[in-house]
């Protein structure tokens, strides 16, 4: 008898190669990748691997992920189905499952004329990878149009947390081991050919600065320093189109690792360290991941 042995086959399989799931299609397998149909579901799977000390992971998109050759030991969930991905509009209110995915989530409500998310256009990924990331960029964050989030604790209990509770700042928000399982998000009722118009402007600066959305990366891999763009610093330090075996840095923005199809996350973690040290020689400042390494 496994762990989960209890769990129907569409929900629990074991071995489960993590690369096709992620942005970078990289990576080792899953012991375990579990998609809960319910909230039900999900807080079982998540005391039982609380009450047995077996390692839990939360993967969204995985478009800011970066998975190791060996795989992932434990447990990975996906909110992939049923009231994970539940979406609701009540007048200016959005109540979102945390497993939905944020670019379908922009064009409906640019689509209803409900302004706020547009300024994450092109931003691939979930919700609830959105909310940990407080993901954004020169246009805004996830955060200004949050009003709570619903959390699942360790031991499987839900609970509905006030923005302020987060504490969000760059890149960053204080979780606390919680699962984000939905968001609700105040947007502004607004016209949607101008709001669309917005989008469109976001989306081509996006399409315009940076290399093609589907190509494997991680988005920006570094967080940019207090003061510094992190893309700048990797271009002055000489590293455009720098390449080590399978991973190399774009030529279109300094600040994206990138790897080829087949390549070896191996390669992307040597890379990752050399441009550290690349940065570091060559300006003094010591750059930090902003990709999650698992
Ligand atoms: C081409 C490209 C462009 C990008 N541009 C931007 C950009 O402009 N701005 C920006 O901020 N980011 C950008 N990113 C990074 C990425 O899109 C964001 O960080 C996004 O929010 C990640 O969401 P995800 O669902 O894929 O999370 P994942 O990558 O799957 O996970 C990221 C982290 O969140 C955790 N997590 C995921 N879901 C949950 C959950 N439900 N509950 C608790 N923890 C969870 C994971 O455990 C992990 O630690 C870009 C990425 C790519 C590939």
């Amino acid at each position: 008898m496994n762990l989960f042995d209890d769990l129907p086959e569409n929900v629990c399989r074991r071995n489960v190669p993590l690369g096709p799931l992620t942005w970078f299609q990289l990576g080792g397998p899953a012991d375990y990748l579990i998609e809960p149909q319910s909230e039900a579901q999900l807080a079982f799977v998540v005391k039982r691997c609380h009450d047995s000390g077996t390692p839990l992971h939360v993967l969204g998109l995985g478009a800011n992920l970066l998975v190791s050759d060996e795989g992932v030991r434990g447990v990975v969930l996906r909110l992939t189905q049923g009231d994970l991905i539940n979406t609701v509009f009540e007048g200016e209110h959005a109540l979102i499952g945390g497993g939905c995915d944020m670019t379908r989530l922009v064009l409906t409500c640019v689509k209803r004329g409900l302004a706020g998310l547009e300024q994450l256009a092109g931003i691939p990924g979930t919700v609830g990878g959105g909310i940990t990331m407080n993901c954004g960029g020169k246009y805004g964050d996830i955060s200004s149009v949050v009003v709570s989030v619903r959390v699942m604790g360790p031991d499987g209990t839900i609970r509905t947390r006030p923005r302020e509770d987060f504490r969000f700042s760059y890149r960053h928000c204080e979780l606390n081991s919680d699962i984000v399982i939905g968001t609700a998000f105040r947007l502004q009722p607004t016209d949607p050919a101008s709001l669309h118009r917005r989008f469109r402007e976001i989306w081509d600066y996006k399409f315009n600065t940076q290399p093609p959305l589907g190509a494997p990366s991680a988005g920006c891999i570094f967080r940019n320093p207090v003061g510094h763009s992190a893309g700048q610093l990797i271009d002055r330090a000489g590293l455009k189109g720098f390449r080590l075996g399978s991973a190399f840095v774009s030529e279109r923005h300094a600040n994206f690792a990138m790897a080829d199809r087949g390549g070896k996350a191996a390669d992307v973690r040597k890379l990752i360290d050399a441009i550290i040290d690349r940065v570091e020689q060559n300006s003094g400042i010591r750059l930090e991941p902003e990709v999650k390494i698992w």
